[in-house]
């Protein structure tokens, strides 16, 4: 039997419409309008265009596009003194740094000027812990958008074997403490696993977020089973991800696509993220 496919283009269109209206209850109730303010240092074209989806989004949602544009040879710390200029400006609700920085830049350093009140990236230490200790805080954009995508279509998590496999700052972790958090059965995978495919298999809901194409077959999915798979790769037929779709497609129970999956979750969260962080920011809850 095929996999019911996760349909992440409509669950971010509704949470996208959802953060819209919300913007609009809160320029209504307070006069302000929140803000997110982008950074990109330098020209890559991968940056500028996951830049531009953001920004457009930002204002097809009713907030305001804050958007800093510096040189590639910009030093450190003028870098840092822009981010701390953001920090402390009450138009500016997010600030998110686009990665990766041009060589010659930290960009860990820098990402630290962000307060974790602003940090809608979900990717500060303060945040980090935030997020390990269970305390209230902005959790990262892809993490949170895979467990939305979970609920969306009403996947049991507490108690459920569920594997993880990566283990980055980015995805891997934060989601496995996301999947805790929801008390799920977390196992979590990484290159040094033995017998990948087996641990998989004990999975009732599986996260792949590997960043190797189609290193996940049906070998490795528990019938049945509901499988995220986060990975995106160029490749000349086109988008695919960490899991061989069409193979997994007929053992799995529920499947993300890529694309289609969990891609367009990652910009509806950096919305609703910029939108919490004004109104923590207002006094809301
Ligand atoms: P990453 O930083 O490269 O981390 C990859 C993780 O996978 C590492 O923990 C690594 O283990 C583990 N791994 C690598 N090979 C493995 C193997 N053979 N068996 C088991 N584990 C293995 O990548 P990332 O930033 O987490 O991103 C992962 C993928 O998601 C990439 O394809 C990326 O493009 C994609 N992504 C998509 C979105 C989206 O919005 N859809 C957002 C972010 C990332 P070690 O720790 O031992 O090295």
């Amino acid at each position: 039997m095929s996999a019911e496919i996760i349909d992440g283009k409509a669950v971010a269109a509704r949470v996208r419409a959802d953060v819209a209206r919300e913007v609009a209850e809160f320029r209504a109730a307070t006069g302000r309008q929140p803000g997110l303010a982008t950074v990109l240092v330098g020209d890559d074209p991968a940056s500028a265009v996951y830049i531009g989806g953001k920004r457009k989004a930002c204002v097809e949602a009713g907030m305001a596009d804050l958007h800093q544009h510096l040189p590639a040879d910009t030093a450190q710390d003028k870098v840092a003194a822009l981010l701390d200029e953001l920090a402390v400006d009450p138009a500016v609700s997010g600030i998110l740094l686009q990665l990766p920085v041009p060589a010659g830049l930290d960009g860990a350093a820098l990402i630290e000027r962000i307060p974790s009140g602003k940090d809608v990236d979900g990717l500060t230490t303060a945040s980090v812990g935030l997020l390990a200790r269970g305390l209230p805080g902005l959790r990262p954009c892809t993490p949170s958008g895979i467990i939305e995508l979970l609920d969306a279509y009403d996947v049991p998590l507490a108690g459920t074997p569920t594997v993880v496999v990566g283990r980055s700052e980015l995805v891997g972790r934060p989601v496995s403490q996301l999947l805790i958090a929801r008390n799920a059965t977390v196992t979590v995978c990484h290159s040094h696993t033995r017998d990948l495919a087996e641990v998989c298999r004990g999975a009732d809901v599986l996260v792949v977020a590997a960043g190797r194409q189609a290193i996940i077959g049906a070998d490795a999915v528990k019938p049945g089973a509901t499988v995220i798979d986060v990975g995106m790769h160029r490749t000349e037929q086109g988008l695919r991800g960490d899991v061989d779709f069409p193979a997994v497609r007929e053992v799995a129970g529920r499947l993300t696509p890529v694309p289609g999956g969990v891609g367009p979750m990652t910009i509806a969260l950096l919305l609703r993220n910029t939108l919490l962080a004004a109104r923590a920011a207002a006094g809301l809850s």
